[in-house]
């Protein structure tokens, strides 16, 4: 527990989701506040300075970071840099004593998870992932229906998440030394939360295709995955991920019914419907609410929405699927 009313937050990786989403949705924020930034382009310093009247004892660059552990004003760091770069920061951030918050997907393998969850345990401060859904009011219907089988036990999950790539063939997503993957790696990891937060379960098995129409573009990196799961109740699962093709849904067939959200993990607006009817919810900030939630359960103890041990969870299937896949299909004569 803190003293603080608000916790002051620091974005390290001012590319576009911190300018576009992460930042703005802080001058909203009720329990925390962009008080810092950490970046390698130091022309973005003076351009965020002016803009969010951040003073210059609070801005980083990637190798003075560790400094930040005599700075008082940061309470939480969060990582938005490519996947291959969270652990080592959300790590050093651990050991200068600031909680932290880490983009998804978590790490580019369990063993990086594992060394994050450890490194923040070691210096005794909370970890939460940049799981934003689970902070907003659909997601929240949808695990409500699971808990309380509003609609019976879940039959079948199919979720998509997708979306098409066709510029800047340079971009860090497409290169896997630093993306430790493609669509799997970043909108894969919807589709693995959105079946397990649609069933309530985590799968205990899993095979998976991966399909490439343009390998001249997707040189390194997964274009398209689909993958089945079977969960231990019965239920069966079934994704599809993409930098190729545009979806983004969450579909469950249950016993008495179904429930749908599409689009179902972008940002605003959500839309959803279930057998009984359309679903309104007002639509606010996902990323305001999500650090609110981080900031409350640090300032308040309410509950972690989106744990260290839930990056962990879905790295491990991350993982299963890429092994399903080295296995190999069989071809239709
Ligand atoms: P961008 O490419 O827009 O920005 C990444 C930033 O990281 C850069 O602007 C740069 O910031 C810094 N960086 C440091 N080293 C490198 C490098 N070698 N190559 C490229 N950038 C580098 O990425 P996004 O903002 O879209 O994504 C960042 C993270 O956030 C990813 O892990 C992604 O999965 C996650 N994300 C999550 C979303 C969500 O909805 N939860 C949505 C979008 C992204 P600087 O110039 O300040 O050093």
């Amino acid at each position: 527990k803190s003293d603080k009313k608000k916790l002051g937050i620091a974005l390290v990786g001012l590319g576009s989701y911190s300018t576009y989403q992460l930042a703005p949705a802080l001058q909203d924020t009720q329990h925390c506040y962009l008080a810092g930034i950490v970046t390698g382009t130091s022309s973005k310093e003076k351009v965020w300075a002016n803009r969010y009247g951040i003073p210059k004892e609070n801005i980083y660059n990637y190798s003075n970071f560790d400094e930040i552990a005599s700075n008082d004003t940061i309470d939480v760091v969060y990582v938005v840099l490519p996947n291959s770069m969270h652990a080592e920061f959300s790590i050093r951030a651990a050991q200068a004593g600031k909680h932290v918050i880490c983009e998804k997907p978590m790490a580019i393998n369990v063993a990086e998870c594992d060394e994050i969850i450890t490194a923040c345990n070691r210096a005794g401060v909370k970890l939460g992932m940049g799981y934003r859904l689970h902070s907003e009011q659909y997601t929240q219907a949808i695990k409500e229906y699971v808990a309380n089988k509003t609609f019976g036990a879940i039959n079948y999950i199919s979720a998509d998440a997708a979306y098409r790539s066709m510029s800047n063939p340079g971009q860090w997503r497409l290169n896997k030394k630093l993306s430790g993957g493609g669509a799997l790696m970043n909108m894969g990891v919807y589709a693995i939360q959105s079946v397990i937060y649609g069933t309530g379960e985590n799968p205990i098995s899993v095979s998976a295709q991966e399909f490439s129409t343009r390998p001249e573009y997707f040189k390194e990196t997964d274009e398209t995955i689909t993958a089945q799961f079977e969960f231990q109740s019965g239920a069966v699962g079934s994704i599809m991920t993409s930098h190729n093709v545009r979806a983004n849904r969450l579909f469950a067939s249950c016993q008495r019914g179904w429930f749908e959200l599409d689009p179902a993990s972008t940002y605003i607006p959500l839309a959803g419907r279930t057998s009984r009817g359309e679903l309104n919810f007002t639509q606010e900030s996902q990323q305001k609410l999500q650090m609110d939630d981080f900031a409350k359960h640090i300032l308040l103890e309410t509950p972690n929405l989106a744990p260290g041990e839930m990056g962990r969870r879905d790295m491990v299937i991350v993982e299963a699927i890429y092994e399903s896949i080295s296995k190999g299909g069989q071809k239709i004569p």
